[in-house]
C-alpha cells in the first residue's frame, strides 16, 4: 500500500501538467534524412514520396483520431512505409555487401517501457511487427538473425521470399559502391529508414523504427535503428523518439534515450521548482526543440548526420535534422497536418505550432 501511494505520488509529480488547448493526440513520421538535392527531384518523384508520406500519416492519424493507442498508430504508419519500395525498410531495403537484404526494427511502448527489437532478419515482410511480437510474446527485448527468424516462424509469421525485398535501384547502388570503391553515403545520398512516434488520447507515447541499414554493410553490421536507446525510445514521462542517420554516430551518442533523459530532467526540475502545486511542469515546444537540436548538434560534432522525430506528452510533434532534407510528416488533433522533404542548407528545425 505504501508503495502504491508512493508510486501515485511520483506519477502525479512526473506527469506533465497539460495546457487546456494541448493537442489530444500527435503523430510524427520520417522516411529517412539525407543529402537531398532539389534539382535531382523530379516532380513525379516528389509526388510519389509525398503521397507515400501522406498515406502513412493518415494511417496513423486515423488510429489516434478514433481513440486507438499510440502503439497501434505507429505500427499503422510504419507498415505502409515498409511495404513501399521508396524507403529503405522492408521492400526496397538496401543491399548488404553479400547481396542480401537484412532488416532491423525496434519498437517501444512509453506506458511501461516494454520494448522489442530484431536485427538481420531476411524473410519477414514487416519487421516492425516482429519487433512488436518480441515485445509482447517473449521474455526478451532483442533477437537477431536466424534466431529471430525461428521465433517468427514459431509465432506464425509467413516466410516472405528474400526476392520480395530486392529492388533494381538498391542493387545498382551496391554494384556502384563496389565498382567505384565508394562509401554507403556516396551511393545512398539519403538514409531511407522509416519511423513513427505518437501520443494517444490517453496520454501514452510510443516509438518505432525500421530499416535495411546501410548499403554494403558487412560482417553482421547493425546500426542504431534496432537498438533501444539509440534509434528508438519511448517513455510517458518524457517523450517518444525515432531516428534516422549514420547509425554508428547515433549509437555512440545514444540519441533517442539522451533526448528522453534530458526532457525528463526538465520535467523533474520544473516540478521540483514549481512555486504552487498546480504551476505545472509542462515542457514548451521551444524547450523540446532546443533539446533535440542540441543532441543532433552533438551527433554532428562527432561527424555524424541524420535526423530525429519527437512527440512529447504535451503533444508537441517536432523534427530536427542536420542534413539538407528529411522525408517527414506530422499531424495533431489541433489541425496540424504536413509533410515535407527539403530543409535549409545545414540544419532545419520546424516551427512549433503548439
Ligand atoms: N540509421 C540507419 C542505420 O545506420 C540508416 C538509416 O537511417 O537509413 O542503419
Amino acid at each position: 500500500m505504501k508503495k502504491l501511494i508512493a508510486a501515485l505520488a511520483l506519477a502525479l509529480i512526473t506527469q506533465p501538467a497539460l495546457a487546456e488547448d494541448a493537442p489530444k493526440w500527435s503523430l510524427a513520421i520520417h522516411g529517412g534524412a539525407g543529402t537531398l538535392d532539389p534539382k535531382q527531384m523530379t516532380p513525379e518523384k516528389r509526388a510519389a514520396y509525398e503521397a507515400a508520406l501522406q498515406a502513412a500519416l493518415e494511417a496513423g492519424s486515423k488510429v489516434l483520431r478514433e481513440g486507438g493507442s499510440a502503439m497501434d498508430a505507429i505500427k499503422a504508419a510504419i507498415i505502409p512505409m515498409e511495404d513501399s519500395p521508396l524507403f529503405n525498410a522492408g521492400k526496397g531495403a538496401v543491399f548488404t555487401w553479400d547481396g542480401t537484404n537484412e532488416l532491423d526494427a525496434s519498437i517501444m511502448d512509453g506506458r511501461d517501457r516494454s520494448a522489442g527489437a530484431v536485427a538481420g532478419v531476411k524473410t519477414v515482410r514487416n519487421p516492425i511487427l516482429l519487433a512488436d511480437k518480441v515485445r509482447t510474446d517473449s521474455e526478451h527485448v532483442f533477437l537477431m538473425g536466424a534466431g529471430a527468424e525461428a521465433f517468427a516462424l514459431e509465432k506464425g509469421f509467413p516466410v516472405t521470399p528474400p526476392e520480395y525485398f530486392a529492388t533494381p535501384a538498391r542493387r545498382e547502388a551496391l554494384e556502384r559502391l563496389k565498382a567505384e570503391k565508394l562509401l554507403a553515403l556516396d551511393v545512398d545520398h539519403k538514409f531511407g529508414t522509416v519511423g513513427a512516434v505518437a501520443l494517444d488520447q490517453n496520454g501514452n507515447v510510443a516509438a518505432g523504427t525500421s530499416t535495411g541499414g546501410m548499403t554494403g554493410k558487412r560482417w553482421g553490421r547493425v546500426g542504431d535503428a534496432p537498438v533501444i536507446g539509440a534509434g528508438t525510445y519511448a517513455d510517458n514521462r518524457a517523450c517518444a523518439v525515432s531516428a534516422t542517420g549514420w547509425g554508428e554516430y547515433f549509437l555512440r551518442v545514444g540519441v533517442a534515450h539522451e533526448i528522453c533523459a534530458r526532457l525528463r530532467a526538465v520535467h523533474e526540475v520544473k516540478a521540483a521548482m514549481a512555486s504552487t502545486p498546480d504551476a505545472g511542469n509542462a515542457v514548451e515546444a521551444k524547450e523540446a526543440q532546443y533539446i533535440i537540436d542540441e543532441v543532433m548538434a552533438d551527433v554532428a560534432g562527432l561527424g555524424g548526420d541524420g535526423g530525429v522525430i519527437l512527440v512529447t506528452p504535451e503533444g508537441h510533434a517536432l523534427f530536427s535534422f542536420n542534413t539538407t532534407g528529411m522525408y517527414r510528416g506530422r499531424a495533431t488533433s489541433a489541425g496540424l497536418r504536413e509533410v515535407g522533404i527539403f530543409g535549409g542548407e545545414t540544419k532545419v528545425t520546424s516551427t512549433p505550432d503548439h
